[in-house]
């Protein structure tokens, strides 16, 4: 995509626009796998770096393209170093955030696919702060090239990315789409498509969609109720994609992948923790290849829930239990920096 400058961003180009650019430029392919290189492999951040490049190409480069390096805004650590969240700020100065994730031997990146969201789930920073703008591929990408910079120089790896920060990767389709694609990419980001993981509220054509791609990546789904009523409430997409409806192509999902879903409940004391909930949630999941991942509600400024008490998860979980619904609980992991999706950057207007 052009930029206001009329610059292209590189990071917007896969391999064979990138190899078409220099095309016209007069250049050899081969010219052009070595400016990929520079970009995946080596993660240049100036022109300047790219010393292999013969210097009619760079300044070429250097006037008709650009490589936005995200700038970091602010930056928070968890005190028990496992979680660490970067406001990066963008070429147009909007915000996105970033969350790297260190666990054992993973180090797992978070990353963003809007400024803001459209579908408003109340108990979400990212949902509070409404809508302001679509990522392009490139800003996707830039976020986890960020994250790559930062443990090359520690000599680590990135091994996972999860499509779970600021908002909804499904409403902003080809561009999430071709970013995954770019992640996968073996001469590019080359994190293995197990590895990626996709979180949506639930946009039933795009998941349609998702399931006619030759992706093996693996998709969350929030759900966080099993009954309309009430995830009218929690979930405001859900009386445009009634539960029906989203089971339906789940299973259709399912059917076609072979992969299983992972659905998302995050626990809000008294609201969605009650053993009625969990046990319609088994009745939907009975016979499906579904996992439940439960996550404890991070407080945000704008809605009065509170996180779920044990004893009430407890209870929860026996009823999934007793249902053999397989589930994990997520770790808090990233609560004392508010790692929750949206909440650095409303904290920090
Ligand atoms: N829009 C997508 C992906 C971004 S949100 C989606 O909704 O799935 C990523 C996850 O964070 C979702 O499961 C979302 O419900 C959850 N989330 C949002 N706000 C939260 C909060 N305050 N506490 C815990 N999880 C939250
Ligand atoms: Fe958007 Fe996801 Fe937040 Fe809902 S939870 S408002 S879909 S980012």
């Amino acid at each position: 995509m052009m930029t206001a400058d009329q610059r292209i961003d590189l990071y917007d180009l896969d391999l064979p626009s990138l190899e078409a650019l220099l095309a016209t430029w007069g250049q050899p392919r081969a010219h052009a796998r070595l400016v990929w290189d520079w970009l995946y492999r080596r993660l240049a951040t100036e022109f300047d770096q790219m010393t292999t490049l013969p210097p009619s190409l760079r300044e070429r480069l250097v006037a008709e393209t650009m490589l936005p390096i995200p700038h970091v805004l602010a930056r928070q650590e968890a005190p028990d170093g496992e979680t660490r969240k970067d406001l990066l700020q963008l070429a147009d100065s909007r915000q996105v955030e970033v969350v790297l994730l260190r666990y054992r031997q993973r180090r797992s990146a978070c990353i963003s696919t809007q400024v803001g969201c459209t579908c408003g789930c109340p108990f979400c920073a990212t949902g509070q702060m409404g809508f302001v703008r679509h990522l392009t591929t490139g800003e996707i990408v830039a976020q986890v090239l960020h994250l790559q910079r930062e443990l090359a120089a520690q000599h680590r790896q990135l091994s996972n990315v999860v499509l779970m920060g600021m908002g909804e990767p499904l409403l902003n389709y080809g561009p999430t789409l071709e970013a995954v694609r770019r992640l996968i990419h073996p001469r590019a980001a080359g994190i293995p498509p197990r590895r990626i993981t996709l979180s949506t509220v639930g946009i039933v054509p795009g998941i349609r969609r998702l399931a006619d791609e030759d992706l093996a990546i693996k998709l969350a789904v929030s759900l966080h109720a099993a009954t309309d009523e009430l995830r009218d409430r929690l979930v405001p997409v859900n009386r445009r994609y009634p539960l029906d409806h989203l089971f339906d192509v789940l299973g259709a999902y399912t059917a076609r992948t072979g992969r299983r879903v992972l659905l998302e409940w995050v626990m809000i004391d008294g609201v969605n923790d009650t053993p009625e909930q969990a046990q319609a949630l088994a009745d939907r999941l009975a016979g499906m290849l579904a996992h439940v991942n439960l996550i404890r509600l991070n407080a945000t400024a704008d809605y009065a829930g509170r996180p779920s008490t044990t004893s009430a998860i407890e209870a929860f979980i026996a009823v999934l239990d007793r249902a053999h619904i397989p589930h994990t609980m997520r770790q808090r992991r990233g609560a004392a920096i508010s790692a929750g999706c949206g909440q650095l950057r409303s904290r920090f207007r």
